[in-house]
């Protein structure tokens, strides 16, 4: 099977190098420039070209786009909530035609990886949030701020879940942030203010799951709530399992691709297999060795169930992400557990990395 993945060590050799013995040529020792060094036109010219080309190597590895298919699905945070598993906690974007457009949780370091992958706040379409644990949400003011300095006028919508006593709703969470009067970054408060002039707006909103009463006309047990569509794309959400936490699983269709979030859960009920039924890629949290028990277990879900659900929704690719130091080195273990229930193409991801369904 044809793996997909631009992998960020792949982009790495992609990067151009410097010629051989470029450098003592022209005037230069080993050490750079030499004491008494006599630097001739040839060394200028060639100097203020390596110059130049360094910039290209700067750019080029600044940027760490997708390539060109009509739909990716780029990790910026692979690792879970510790810094020293050294990735991005949780966040994922959605590319359609070469744009970035669907923001997908935005945990501590995300922001950074956004930059790195060449997004702009002014394309995106819609924020997404499966939960609002500080590692899938702590980069929220970064974007917001660095967006001041872009040209949006916009509104740009964020849904994520509604609360409970354990976690705010998102829109008492987004104005817990940007309130004008109360919020913690009251001075973005203009991000909020529809008073305020110039700029634009977040829109943030709560995805209920429906009640009793809609779900009368549907199929028994189908959870799924539609809350944004543009011409570009759908995303629907389902309720999931993530402990006492209110949480959702999101699925993008774009461009005839299907791709589901799983976010954090435990993977008990059938929703997310339901809403992931047929799709292209489903991005998976390897959050928790096979056999963990206690709190591991009541937040995620142990790398058999993640097989299983791939393997009943018939999922034509599998992305590990969410990696944490309980997991990390025991990939082999996890890809074990796995294949005993899902055959198809599995790949653990890093940060940048660029996978197309
Ligand atoms: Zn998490
Ligand atoms: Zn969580």
């Amino acid at each position: 099977m044809h793996l997909t993945c631009i992998c960020a060590a792949e982009r790495a050799r992609m990067i151009p190098r410097a010629p051989a013995g470029s450098r003592g040529e022209g005037g230069w020792n080993k050490d750079g420039f030499g004491s008494g060094t006599r630097f001739t036109t040839a060394a200028l010219s060639w100097s203020l070209s390596l110059g130049l080309l360094g910039l290209a190597w700067i750019s080029t590895a600044l940027a760490q786009t997708c390539g060109t298919a009509p739909v990716q699905v780029q990790v910026l945070g692979s690792g879970g909530p510790e810094l020293q598993d050294r990735r991005a906690s949780s966040s994922y974007l959605v590319w359609i035609e070469g744009r970035p457009r669907v923001l997908v949780d935005i945990g501590g370091g995300a922001a950074l990886r956004f930059g790195e992958s060449g997004a702009t706040v002014s394309d995106l379409d819609v924020i997404l949030l499966t939960h609002l644990h500080a590692n899938h949400t702590a980069d929220l003011p970064a974007l917001v701020k660095s967006s001041f300095f872009e040209e949006r006028t916009r509104p740009l919508p964020i849904y994520g879940p509604a609360g409970n006593k354990f976690m705010p709703s998102t829109v008492t969470f987004v104005r817990a942030l940007f309130d004008s009067v109360r919020g913690a970054y009251r001075y973005l408060g203009d991000f909020l203010n529809p008073l305020a002039r110039g700029g634009y707006k977040l829109q943030p909103q709560d995805v209920r799951p429906l009640s009793g009463k809609l779900k009368a006309d549907r199929q028994p047990g189908d959870e799924t709530v539609y809350p944004f569509a543009n011409e570009r794309l759908r995303a629907s959400a389902v309720p999931v399992a993530h402990g006492n936490l209110p949480a959702l699983a999101w699925r993008i269709d774009a461009g005839g691709k299907g791709l589901i979030f799983s976010g954090d859960t435990n993977g008990r009920g059938e929703q997310l297999g339901r809403l992931a039924l047929g799709a292209d890629i489903l991005v998976a949290h390897n959050a928790m060795p096979e056999g963990a028990s206690g709190v591991e277990r009541e937040l995620h879900m142990p790398p058999s169930i993640i097989g299983r659900i791939a393997q009943q929704a018939q999922i034509k690719q599998l992305v590990l992400s969410h990696r944490m130091r309980r997991t990390l080195g025991k990939e082999a273990e996890t890809l074990a557990a796995i294949r005993r229930h899902y055959a198809g193409p599995t790949q653990f991801a890093n940060d940048l990395d660029c996978f197309t369904p």
